[in-house]
């Protein structure tokens, strides 16, 4: 059986890579892209043309999926476009398997609902890197050990949103683990709001954004006299392709929503 699937940011940086990745595979096929522009066009690369041999361009999800009838939607564009997309294509019985980060928690637990209440399978997953999976996985096991975390996110100087998927995954994986506690000085003061990080249940968070970074995270974990530092780092976007790809295999035979490719990597 081939997988139809249509790409959602097929044009990005993430979303060539994946059109590239996934031609590779006999048992996958890329068989439209999703955009806001371009529609009768075609997707070459990071380019719209009028060449039929690309991926056919659709404006128009109702036309997309009755047309195309893709059995994914592979989402890969921006924070305020994803919802969207999931919620369209779980109604249309397609399954949703999704990179973009800056999903709210009230957003993912809404459209985790709305896909299970109608038995659709799908993955959103803030990290397709199979490395960073496993930090995430060793970080929250040694936080129970070791309970006072801080993370240190690092991205490229393009990235919008922050913090990062990874990171906020990261903290939902360890509170599985850590005991809640507030970490540092009870009187600690910041004389410059912002010097201590986002704070969620007491674990810091640090977002660095610079121009030559892709994406980098450090999971620090103190105790009295040592530091067990977890660090990945994606130095190509090549890394999340194997994460896709054993993602889109995986929702085929699921009829439920996961978070986290870590339910798929046991
Ligand atoms: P990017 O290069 O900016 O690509 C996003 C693409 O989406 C652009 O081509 C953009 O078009 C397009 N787009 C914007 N609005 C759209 C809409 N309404 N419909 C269809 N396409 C639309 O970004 P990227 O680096 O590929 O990253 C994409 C997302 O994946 C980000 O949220 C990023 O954080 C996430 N990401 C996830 C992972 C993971 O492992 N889960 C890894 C890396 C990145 P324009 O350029 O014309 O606006």
């Amino acid at each position: 059986m081939t997988i139809r699937i249509a790409i959602a940011g097929a044009r990005g940086r993430m979303g060539t890579a994946a059109v590239k990745a996934l031609t590779e595979f006999e048992d996958m096929k890329v068989v439209a892209a999703l955009d806001y522009k371009g529609e009768g066009l075609f997707v070459h690369g990071e380019s719209l043309t009028d060449d039929a041999n690309g991926i056919p361009v659709y404006t128009n999800f109702d036309l997309l999926a009755n047309e195309t009838k893709p059995d994914i939607l592979l989402e890969l564009t921006t924070p305020d476009t994803v919802y969207e997309n999931m919620h369209r294509a779980i109604t249309y019985g397609i399954r949703p398997v999704v990179g973009t980060s800056g999903l709210s928690i009230k957003q993912i637990e809404e459209i985790t609902k709305f896909a299970n209440d109608n038995q659709v399978g799908g993955i959103i997953a803030p990290n397709f890197s199979i490395g960073a999976v496993l930090m995430m996985k060793f970080a929250a096991m040694a936080s129970r050990y070791l309970g006072d975390v801080e993370i240190i996110e690092s991205h490229h100087d393009q990235k919008i949103d922050a913090p990062s998927g990874t990171a906020t995954k990261t903290v939902d994986m360890i509170k599985e683990y850590r005991k809640s506690h507030i970490q540092g000085h009870p009187d600690e003061k910041e004389h410059l709001p912002g010097a201590r990080g986002a704070s969620i249940d007491g674990i810091r968070l640090h977002s660095v954004r610079l121009p030559g970074l892709l994406a980098h995270q450090e999971v620090l974990l103190g105790s009295t006299g040592e530091l067990l530092t977890i660090r990945h780092d994606s130095f190509d976007r090549s890394c999340f392709m194997p994460g896709i790809v054993m993602a889109i295999r995986n929702v085929m035979e699921r009829n439920e929503l996961i978070y986290g490719l870590e339910h798929i990597i046991e």
